[in-house]
């Protein structure tokens, strides 16, 4: 076989343990583990989303139709519906983004210690990652403009962040935008927007009539609650939203997750309560690891990304407590843990088995 050598060099994501698997593995009942690896909302889903997608199940042999969910958001955003693109998961976006900028020779921009999709996108076309080292943990956007070169196509932000939670303030990144070449892409991953309280928001697609290079991405895995269902999207200018809906396969976002997705856009009381819980969850969380003598990293999302220095041991300690959190090492912060904010009684158990495994 003879695969292209960028693929072949590329390390495959590590996803949060499942919950099956660790109940085999040590022997737990699957009812007793709790996931706080993968970010996601401990409440589920809004109950209109769960509604909408039984009802939609009558619709599940018919191919989907997206019309309904790019409404909503051109409606709620106050774009253009030819400036959203769906995606099967905000993954998927980020996939087309690299797949319609880049190929072999080009190089991609991205921070050190955020998001492991930026790499394994920009490489699996076969252009290169320039990997700027981040300053406290966060992006450091002065450095990543001075790093742009002629082979630039892309530069790829998150904010917050995954592992870290860090967050690049609006300020700086509109000043980045500013100066950054036009023709160079550059992408702003809000996956956690939503948790982000409304003073420290902007709200970024009012800069893509300047700035039609820009390409925003959010999701509806997170504070939504449908990361089983797969369905984000990228929010963009028509021109670059053109490109981007070339390379997406037709049907990528189906039915049932944009019914669901259509609810959830629309509950703006299981949203506010999602983001209360996850205000007071996390600092449950921040308050236990510090008297625990852990410090944490600035935390704008959802989780909390920890240092511990046997983060390994540790981590394995707490899987034998049926408590499953997020080793950091494949993102070189092996001395590193990410809990995911929980319901308050999730965060209970996590710090009680902590403080046993310390
Ligand atoms: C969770 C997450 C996403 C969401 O991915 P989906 O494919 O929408 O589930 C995107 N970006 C970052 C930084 C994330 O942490």
């Amino acid at each position: 076989m003879r695969a292209n050598p960028h693929i072949c060099k590329l390390l495959p994501y590590q996803p949060g343990l499942p919950i099956n698997l660790v109940a085999r593995n040590y022997g737990i009942e699957p009812k007793n583990i709790i996931k706080l690896a993968s970010n996601e909302n401990p409440f589920g889903m809004s109950p209109k989303a769960k509604t909408a997608l039984l009802t939609s199940l009558d619709d599940a042999h018919r191919y989907p139709e997206q019309y309904n969910l790019l409404q909503a958001l051109s409606q709620k955003l106050r774009v253009a519906p030819e400036q959203i693109v769906l995606g099967n998961g905000s993954n998927d976006v980020l996939d087309f983004v690299a797949r319609t900028f880049l190929h072999t020779g080009d190089q991609a921009i991205l921070s050190q210690y955020s998001f492991a999709i930026f790499n394994i996108a920009t490489q699996s076309t076969g252009a290169k990652s320039l990997i700027v080292p981040a300053k406290n943990y966060s992006h450091d956007l002065p450095a990543m403009l001075r790093a742009i070169t002629p082979q630039t196509r892309i530069v790829w932000i998150a904010s917050p962040n995954n592992p870290t939670g860090t967050f690049a303030k609006y300020a700086d990144v509109k000043q980045f935008l500013q100066s950054a070449p036009p023709e160079v892409i550059v992408v702003l991953d809000e996956a956690y927007f939503e948790y982000l309280p409304a003073n420290q928001r902007a709200d970024a697609t009012t800069w893509l009539e300047q700035h039609p290079n820009l390409i925003i991405t959010r999701t509806f895995s997170k504070i939504y609650g449908l990361a089983g269902l797969r369905i984000g999207y990228g929010i963009t200018s028509p021109q670059v939203a053109n490109l981007l809906n070339r390379v997406r396969q037709p049907f990528n976002a189906n039915n049932l997750a944009i019914a669901a997705a259509v609810a959830a856009l629309n509950d703006d009381d299981f949203v506010a309560k999602s983001f209360i819980a996850n205000q007071v969850g996390r600092q449950q969380l921040i308050d236990g690891l510090q008297k625990n003598k852990l410090s944490c990293l600035p935390a704008y999302g959802n989780f909390v990304t920890f240092e511990a220095k046997n983060a390994t041991g540790l981590n394995a300690k707490l899987l034998q407590q049926g408590i499953i959190v997020r080793p950091l090492a494949n993102y070189d912060m092996p001395n590193h843990l990410r809990v995911s904010v929980g319901t308050t009684e999730e965060n209970t158990k996590f710090l009680q088995s902590l403080k046993n495994a310390i």
